[in-house]
């Protein structure tokens, strides 16, 4: 089992490139069954879940359009409750259509909470939360989850998107703090 150091912290791998392999060839087989003739807008949850977007829709071989926003509410390894919206979306292409998120972890549910009821403000015709991590042990908010990539217990993870104080992103496989 490969562990590593990420500034002051010892990481060991938690999931496999294979198993996230695996996984995200089912969701897009899921997506796939319920979306292909719908045309739907992928958005994507920057920056956390740019490598699982990426990984998603180089297999989705369906139109489809493709937007980001970038939410903000982590400081270190600490959520600050407070969502922003510092990349905005633009708000017409919401409005009737089939909206898939793309999104990399459920914590608290707080980001979402205030995400979906964002984009459900804005009137599309459906929305699918789809999550490559949840955490439900922390869940604050009732937040629905279409489709999950891994239920996993309360640990702090970097890697496949997920940094710790801005590093580790680029990690091809999951890590857990070791304590
Ligand atoms: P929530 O609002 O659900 O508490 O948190 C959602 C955001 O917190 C995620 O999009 C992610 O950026 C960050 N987050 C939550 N748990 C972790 C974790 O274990 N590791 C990292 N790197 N970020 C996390």
């Amino acid at each position: 089992m490969s562990t590593i150091q990420i500034k002051d912290r010892h990481f060991r791998e938690y999931l496999s490139q294979d198993e996230i392999q695996a996984r995200v060839d089912a969701i897009v087989q899921e997506l796939s069954g319920k979306f292909s003739d719908k045309h739907p807008v992928f958005i994507v949850v920057l920056r956390g879940a740019f490598m699982f977007a990426s990984d998603i829709l180089k297999k989705f071989n369906h139109p489809c359009e493709i937007e980001f926003v970038r939410l903000t509410s982590y400081a270190g390894m600490q959520s600050t409750g407070k969502i922003n919206i510092t990349q905005p979306l633009k708000e017409e292409i919401v409005r009737g259509r089939d909206i898939i998120i793309l999104e990399d972890i459920v914590d608290s549910g707080l980001t979402m909470d205030f995400f979906t009821k964002y984009i459900q403000s804005l009137e599309p015709a459906s929305v699918t939360l789809v999550s490559f991590l949840f955490k439900p042990e922390n869940l604050q908010k009732e937040v629905k989850i279409d489709i999950t990539g891994f239920v996993i217990p309360e640990l702090f993870v970097v890697g496949y998107g997920l940094d710790y104080d801005g590093e580790g992103r680029n990690l091809p496989a999951v890590y857990q703090l070791a304590l």
